[in-house]
């Protein structure tokens, strides 16, 4: 087997984020909270407009916290799709909800938003949209439910930094939004993320949340001379020396969306062909959604050509990926949530699915990886 050379991530690294950190370590304020975290929060919300916008130790720990504000309890019923990360259902799995998995779209892998009044019940508490590839959801459809029938909604927006529906953030359309930064994702600070809250009236129970359940904010800020236990929380604050890695980030996210872009339109027309001879299939965007080139994937015939087609470029040096294997059909996902509705697509998709590598500055690569996909298929 031969070395990998053009991996299927690299986290991104601009130069400015040793700066930061050393600014951080000599500060003597390396806990959460200080002022890089503060000034990665003002940066999301003046790019994005959400209300607020708290860092968090994870996308998994922002969709925990957003579980936690949402008021899900045991006996709660929380609609999403299959096709997504374990964190999505996790996140409510542990408050004791049961978990309503419908069907995607196979045009954008996400939820299928006409299949969601289908699932409602008189004890669903909330319609949870995962943003996959940094595409949106059909949200106009998706909030309109969501206030007919008087439900939250949390977006999961990991993997959704920057892109838009119909030129809103994504994130801040619902109640919540949770992002992450990952090294995976597009901007990264290792282990890391963010929720964005909508809605003042939870900026302060979800400060509380943040803090181990105390109100150490307030104090910090002289609000109140004392700080006391006053709410359930957990620890979901992240130190400074990673929000000093994600400013630097932030600061030039510009180049790397513009970076990522580049290559991921190179993907489309590389790949041009060998769609329009329907061999394979290239995502496609609506109208209405600005992306952020996350992800760029194919979809083949089925499991056993996708099998082939990653050794075939894992014996050129190259790593692709799969993901998910749809939660419903996981041990987990069959104890903590049942699948409403036919599973038409998430199955068949999600085995059809291969990312291929995408990262800043993959400069050439993209054309390698391309014509080795291009000399699978001759
Ligand atoms: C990455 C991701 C998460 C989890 O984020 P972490 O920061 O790794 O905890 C959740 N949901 C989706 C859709 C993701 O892609």
């Amino acid at each position: 087997m031969s070395a990998i050379k053009i991996p299927f991530n690299r986290p991104p690294y601009l130069g400015t984020e040793l700066g930061h950190i050393s600014t951080a370590i000599h500060s003597h304020k390396i806990c959460g909270d200080g002022a890089f975290t503060k000034k990665c929060s003002d940066w999301l919300e003046a790019s994005t407009g959400c209300g607020k916008a708290l860092l968090t130790t994870s996308g998994t720990s922002a969709l925990e916290m957003a579980a936690i504000l949402a008021d899900i309890k045991e006996g709660d019923e929380v609609i999403m799709p299959s096709f997504t990360f374990v964190s999505t259902a996790n996140a409510f799995v542990i408050r004791g909800s049961r978990i309503v998995f419908i069907d995607i779209r196979p045009d954008t892998m996400n939820i299928d938003e006409r299949q969601i009044e289908a699932a409602i019940t008189e004890h669903t508490k909330a319609i949870v949209p995962v943003h996959y590839a940094g595409v949106s959801c059909e949200m106009d459809t998706i909030m309109n439910l969501a206030e007919t029938y008087r439900l939250q909604v949390i977006e999961d927006a990991a993997q959704a930094i920057t892109s838009r529906y119909k030129g809103r953030p994504l994130g801040t359309l619902g109640n919540f939004g949770c992002l992450s930064f990952h090294e995976t994702k597009n901007v990264s600070m290792g282990e890391g993320g963010a929720i964005f809250l909508r809605d003042s009236k939870n900026f302060e129970r979800a400060e509380i949340i943040r803090e181990k359940g105390t109100d150490r904010s307030k104090f910090f800020r002289g609000e109140i001379d004392k700080y006391t236990w006053a709410d359930i929380g957990s620890s979901y604050l992240p130190s400074e020396l990673n929000a000093a890695y994600l400013l630097g980030q932030l600061e030039s996210i510009d180049l790397i969306i513009k970076d990522r872009m580049k290559s991921w339109n190179i993907y489309m027309q590389e790949l041009a062909p060998l769609a329009q001879k329907g061999r394979i299939e290239v995502p496609h965007i609506p109208d209405e959604c600005e992306h952020n080139a996350h992800i760029f994937y194919i979809k083949v015939k089925d499991i056993h050509e996708r099998t082939a087609l990653i050794s075939s470029l894992k014996e050129k040096g190259i790593s692709a990926v799969f993901h998910y294997i749809p939660l419903h059909s996981s041990p987990a996902g069959c104890r903590y949530g049942r699948f409403c509705g036919d599973d038409i697509y998430t199955t068949k998709e999600s085995e059809r699915l291969v990312r291929l590598p995408l990262y800043y500055n993959m400069g050439d690569a993209v054309y390698e990886v391309s014509d080795a996909v291009r000399n699978f298929f001759s």
